[in-house]
């Protein structure tokens, strides 16, 4: 019975995996909307290109397209990117005082930004934070930044006029050291364009401050631009995050997509506004959704997969009333395991698992083991996943050389397997009225 089951299985994702074509066709959609998303063209490309080989010959989950599932492939696929290594969500402050510097080109949201996360840093980790701008070439600058600070309760840094912007971050040092902060946060001057005194100015501040963190702040409106001012400050001032503003506008945020891609540095925050607490840590599945705009489609498959679990649960369950239970049982469930968050929670699901449960937390039981014991799964034949009982020495030791391990790691599976076979057998002979039966319901 196992193995026409798994025969039917096998018929159907050999049907529904992805072709050449189905790929080809969906990447043309994904192209067109990344591109009016403002990725730029060359990361829209190369993204294209790398997600199309990967997608080729993935299984179609049941009831949806394939253009549709192309698109489910195309969105993790963009999460992963924008994800990236994962960044720790809080900045770096450690060493007080520690300090942040802040640059990008003007009106890109830095003075914004530096009194949102100011504000943050108050709020949330109960830091003293001092401000202080560097913007020298508009007098207005620094009042924006004294009256940002008024409004939030955070200090700013007493304007001394005349002073240059290496001065200023000096007397930010020395003043954050004797009053006792544990943040201070540079707002650098900003121009249009990337040119060589800007460059020239960040440096020499960026080596008075030795910054903890340099966020580079990024208008999220821009496309192809912003990655060229990525590009150029992390080549001259070395940039440990970006901050992406503007992204309650209309844009759908590609520059995200094209600054990773490009650059590697990850995306910490995105500014949802002009307000002091307009700011989130960044959050790939939201941006991705986003650039893609296909929101509704990445439902959908997900929706039909979760119903295609819920059949194969369904399946499984009938297999256990009858008393089965064999290795591709076994693996499934493993799986499942993994899936759901570890051994406890699914056996403490189950019927008579209980127990087991807590032998198999005892036995230092955790998701390291799962991965192994499906190696092994993986590594016996068709046949010997469906009989277990028909494993002699040789096969075992051939499965467990297949799968890097030792026979007594197989043992122990086997005598799980074993012993979950023996409790659905039990379980099964219950009936109609059984404990399995109201489970289900
Ligand atoms: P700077 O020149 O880089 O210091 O830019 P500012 O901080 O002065 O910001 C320029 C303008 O952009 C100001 O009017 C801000 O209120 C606005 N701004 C900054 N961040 C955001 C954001 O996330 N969303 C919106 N809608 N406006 C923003
Ligand atoms: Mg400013």
């Amino acid at each position: 019975l196992s193995d026409r089951l798994g025969g039917v299985f096998d018929r159907l994702t050999k049907q529904g995996a992805l072709s050449e074509d189905d790929v080809t066709a969906a990447m043309r959609e994904v192209r067109v909307a990344l591109l009016e998303a403002d990725v730029s063209l060359p990361v829209a490309r190369s993204f294209v290109k790398a997600v199309t080989g990967k997608a080729t010959g993935a299984a179609v989950t049941k009831s949806v397209t394939p253009g549709q599932q192309v698109v489910k492939i195309v969105h993790d696929e963009l999460i992963k990117v924008l994800q990236g290594e994962g960044e720790p969500d809080a900045l770096r402050i450690d060493n007080p005082p520690a300090p942040i510097l802040m640059v990008g080109l003007q009106g890109s949201g830095k003075t914004t930004t530096t009194a949102k996360l100011a504000k943050r840093l108050k709020d949330r980790e109960k830091k003293r934070v001092l401000m202080a701008s560097l913007d020298t070439n508009r007098p207005a600058a620094m009042e924006q930044l004294a009256i940002l600070g008024t409004q939030i309760g955070v200090d700013t840094l007493p304007i001394v006029p005349g002073e240059n912007a290496v001065q200023i971050a000096r007397r930010a040092k020395q003043q954050a050291s004797l009053g006792g902060y544990d943040v201070y946060m540079l707002d650098t001057a900003g121009r249009l364009h990337i040119d060589q005194v800007l460059m020239d100015e960040v440096q020499a501040v960026r080596d008075v401050a030795n910054p903890r963190e340099t966020l580079l702040v990024v208008d999220g409106l821009t496309g192809q631009d912003a990655v060229n001012v990525a590009t150029e400050f992390d080549a001259k001032v070395g940039v440990s995050g970006v901050v992406l503003t503007r992204m309650d506008g209309d844009g759908r945020g590609g520059a995200a997509l094209s600054m990773r891609a490009v650059t590697g540095k990850p995306i910490r925050f995105v500014g949802l506004g002009e307000k002091m607490d307009a700011i989130e840590v960044f959050d790939a599945h939201r941006i991705a959704g986003r650039i893609l705009g296909m929101g509704d489609i990445v439902a959908l498959v997900e929706k039909a997969q979760e119903v295609l679990e819920v059949e194969q649960a369904e399946r499984m369950m009938k297999r256990f009333q009858k008393g089965l239970f064999n290795m591709n049982d076994l693996k499934n469930q493993l799986e499942q395991m993994q899936k759901m968050g570890g051994m406890q929670s699914i056996m403490g699901m189950m019927p008579g698992m209980g127990k087991m449960a807590k032998q198999a937390e005892a036995a230092g039981f955790d998701d390291s083991v799962l991965r192994r014991q499906v190696a092994l799964i993986n590594s016996m034949t068709k046949k010997e996943r469906a009989n277990p009982d028909m494993l002699q020495a040789s096969r075992k030791k051939r499965i467990a050389a297949g799968a890097g391990m030792d026979v007594a790691e197989l043992n122990r599976l086997l005598k799980m397997q074993k012993q979950m076979a023996d409790t659905m057998k039990k379980l099964g002979k219950m009936g109609k009225g059984g404990m399995l039966k109201q489970a289900m319901r």
